[in-house]
Order: structure tokens, then C-alpha cells, then sequence
């Protein structure tokens, strides 16, 4: 078999074979074939698209190409939740504590962040002492001891996509349906659990800047993981504004704190995070429905049991459950600056993306893979969509340490005379066909 073959074909509008998928996968696994023609042969996906066979086996091959994770020990449907990335996204670390406070395995494995999307992994890690790479054996330990395991995927879990996205990333190949399906999904299967609910974000500061786009990649993501076994739903959400007030990665942590004690209940934030916290339990067996599910999350955060659950998990994994009571001890700024309004108005828009950015380029985030992070730094959005503002007022809080970063574009924010309500955060929902799902129990 040719690289160059395939590269020929799918240019050309043909149908890979799962061998010649498995051949491409294997060979970019044992570095036996060069990187321009990986990066032609993405290049032509791209364009082309696959095919739903095409992606299973791309999938398949990429979840054979390193070691999987045996959760067979664990009792219990351990679930998984997975977002496509956004900004201020910090839904993970305030759902795993509830998950698992109503008693389902929780068992995630987590990103770091890249660009002006930050990364769940990242965020713990700004949590004095918390591991937040664990061998298989640590995390088979956290989920049996504290009903709770995250980790970021360490180097032996899908090789063949932690090089065929560093190719993708310095290649514009990212934003591809296939290629984006069958990179989170191979990741999934070889994570081990049995049940995923998956985020689709969905607008300015997201992937998929269309509804379509997102819907139709929520479908291919759906249709590849239960076709493997996988219990799972997608909900495509919207991404334009920053995801309640912080963004940065001890700030974000604080927030998940907040919200895990009963505070900001009404925002968006709460909202997702409760909804997606509801359907793991249902996915899980916990729950019958999605009025029960969310009556368990209600009760598990106004007892506070998810709290305990957070500072046990913490504790389990090396780090100071303290700090999630006393926010000093969490890294901290030197300084701060506020920008104003110019105007009286209603917040009509925030645009995610450049606040995405400012916080990247105080040390929040990484522009490049080995940039390092400041965990203290970041942004504290005042103001949502919706809300009436006065000029003077303050619309952002910067927490700096060394770097001030680049002032933001004027367009950031939209303010306007007339009144504006918010749209709502939950766009679709996408579930396997009934077969599928009676099929896998
Ligand atoms: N996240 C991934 O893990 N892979 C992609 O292709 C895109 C987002």
C-alpha cells in the first residue's frame, strides 16, 4: 500500500477502506510515514469529508493505536462528559463533584487549553498539590475511592491523535467534522467509561460557528460512540458570550466553588451545569428522567454533600481541599485595572473570542503547547447580556501579574438604547436511534 495512493484517492473524491485507514494510522503511530503526507492527506479530508464507515475506522484505528483504560474493576455505568471548548467553561469542575455525590462513577479525562479556549485540566491544576496526571492505577483509586476521577490523557492513550492534532493544528485541519469525531470520540472509547454526554458548542467563540455545523457534528459524534457501545447524548449549545464570571484558572475554580455553594443559581452557568450534572445520572441508571435527575443535583448541592465531595476528591488526589474554602490559598494577582463603559445602554453582546484571548495573553492560556501558565491571572466579566449599564460602570476586571496584554478590540462588547433579552443557552439535543440504545442496555 501507497501513502500517496490514498492521498490520490481522497483528493480525488473516493472512499478510504478501512485498511487503507488502518495503514495511514499505523504508520503515523510508528513514524514510518512523513508528515507532508499526513498533512496532505487532512488536507484532502477536509475538503472532501468521509464518510460514516470512513470515520468509524478512523476512529477505531486511532483508539487501537495506544493502551485503553480497563474500568471493569469500578462497580457501577461510569460516565463521562466531554465539551468542545469554550471560553470561561468551567462546567466539569462543578458537575464531577455532584455526579459523584449522587453516586455514579465520574470517571473524565480532561484537556489542557490551547489558544483562546481554556482547558479543564489546566483549571485543576491551579489547585496547590492536586495530581492531575494519573497513571491508570491512581485513576481506578480516585473513582473507587471518591466516586470522582479527572485526568488529563497522558501520552499512551491515542498517540495517533496527539500527533495527528499537533499536524492538524499548525495545518488549519482542525475545524473538519470527521477528523474532529473521530479525534474526541477514539479518546472517549479508550477512556473506559460506558456513558458520555457531550457539549456542542456552537457560535463565535466555538469550532463550529454554525448551528448546522454543530448539529451535524454532535450527529457523526453520536452515530460513531453508540455504534461502539457508548450510552451518550449531545446538547449543542450556544457559545457567543463567556460562560458566567470568570475566566482563568484559579478564578474559574473559585467560581465552581461558588456555584457547588448555592450561589449564582440563576445563571447560565448553573443552569448548563445542573442540566449536564442530570443527564449523566440519568445516562448513569440513577435516575428515570430528567425531573428526578435534577430534583438529585437540587439536593446534592443544597446539602452541600457535593462540596464535600470536591474537597474529598481533592484530598484523595494530593491536593489542599482548603483552598476551595479559603481562596487565598488558591494562586493569586498582584494588581488589577477595570474597563469601563463608555455609554448608558443594554449589554446586547459579548464577544468571547478577543476576552478568550486577552486572558491567553496575560498567562491564563498558552498560544504555543509549551507556553507556560500563570494560574492566578485572568478576567471577571461584570456584566451579562441583558443587563441595563450606566457609563463609568465597570464592565471587566483584569488580574494581572507581569503582563498587561493588548487592550481589547472596541467591539468586544455591544451596548445599545433598547432593551435585549438573552438567548437561551441549550440549542439542540441529539440521541441515538432507539436501536441503538436498546441494543447497548
Ligand atoms: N478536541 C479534540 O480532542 N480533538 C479535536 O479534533 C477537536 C477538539
Amino acid at each position: 500500500m501507497r501513502m500517496y495512493d490514498l492521498i490520490y484517492s481522497k483528493k480525488s473524491g473516493g472512499r478510504l477502506t478501512p485498511e487503507q485507514i488502518g495503514f495511514w494510522v499505523d504508520g503515523v503511530t510508528s513514524g514510518t510515514i512523513p508528515d507532508e503526507q499526513s498533512a496532505a492527506l487532512l488536507m484532502a479530508i477536509c475538503w472532501r469529508g468521509m464518510e460514516t464507515p470512513e470515520t468509524l475506522a478512523l476512529t477505531l484505528a486511532m483508539r487501537d493505536s495506544g493502551q485503553r483504560v480497563d474500568l471493569s474493576t469500578v462497580p457501577g455505568l461510569k460516565v463521562d462528559k466531554h465539551s468542545t471548548g469554550g471560553v470561561g467553561d468551567k462546567t466539569t469542575l462543578i458537575l464531577g463533584p455532584i455526579v459523584a455525590a449522587c453516586g455514579v462513577p465520574c470517571a473524565m479525562f480532561s484537556g489542557r487549553g490551547l489558544g483562546h479556549t481554556g482547558g479543564t485540566v489546566d483549571k485543576y491544576a491551579a489547585i496547590p498539590g492536586l495530581r492531575v496526571e494519573l497513571s491508570p492505577d491512581q485513576f481506578r483509586a480516585s473513582l473507587l475511592a471518591t466516586g470522582f476521577a479527572n485526568s488529563a490523557q497522558t501520552g499512551d492513550i491515542c498517540p495517533a491523535d496527539r500527533k495527528l492534532y499537533a499536524l492538524r493544528d499548525v495545518t488549519a485541519t482542525v475545524e473538519s467534522i470527521a477528523l474532529i469525531t473521530a479525534s474526541i470520540m477514539a479518546k472517549k472509547l479508550a477512556g473506559g467509561a460506558d456513558a458520555l454526554v457531550l457539549d456542542v458548542k456552537c457560535g463565535n467563540g466555538a469550532f463550529m460557528k454554525s448551528q448546522e455545523d454543530a448539529l451535524a457534528l454532535a450527529r457523526a459524534m453520536v452515530e460513531v460512540g453508540s455504534s461502539h457501545g457508548l450510552r451518550l447524548k449531545a446538547l449543542v449549545t450556544r457559545m457567543a458570550e463567556p460562560l458566567g464570571w470568570a475566566i482563568g484558572n484559579a478564578l474559574e475554580v473559585m467560581e465552581s466553588v461558588e456555584i457547588l455553594k448555592g450561589l449564582h443559581g440563576d445563571s447560565d452557568l448553573a443552569r448548563m451545569s445542573f442540566r449536564f450534572a442530570a443527564e449523566m445520572l440519568i445516562l448513569g441508571g440513577a435516575a428515570p428522567g430528567l425531573g428526578d435527575a435534577a430534583a438529585q443535583v437540587a439536593a446534592a448541592v443544597a446539602s452541600g454533600r457535593a462540596m464535600d465531595a470536591y474537597r474529598a476528591w481533592v484530598a484523595a488526589n494530593g491536593g489542599e481541599p482548603r483552598a476551595l474554602d479559603d481562596f487565598g490559598l488558591l494562586p493569586g494577582w498582584s494588581r488589577t485595572r477595570q474597563v469601563l463603559a463608555e455609554r448608558t445602554g443594554y449589554v446586547h453582546a459579548i464577544q468571547s473570542r478577543p476576552l478568550g484571548i486577552l486572558a491567553m495573553e496575560l498567562g491564563a492560556g498558552r498560544r504555543d503547547r509549551t507556553d507556560p501558565l500563570d494560574p492566578g491571572v485572568g478576567l471577571r466579566v461584570q456584566v451579562q447580556v441583558g443587563q441595563k449599564v450606566r457609563a463609568g460602570e465597570p464592565l471587566l476586571t483584569l488580574y494581572l501579574n507581569e503582563r498587561e496584554g493588548q487592550p481589547l478590540p472596541t467591539d468586544w462588547i455591544t451596548i445599545a438604547d433598547a432593551p435585549c433579552d438573552p438567548s437561551p443557552w441549550l440549542l439542540e439535543t441529539v440521541e441515538p436511534v432507539t436501536e441503538s440504545l436498546r441494543r447497548n442496555g
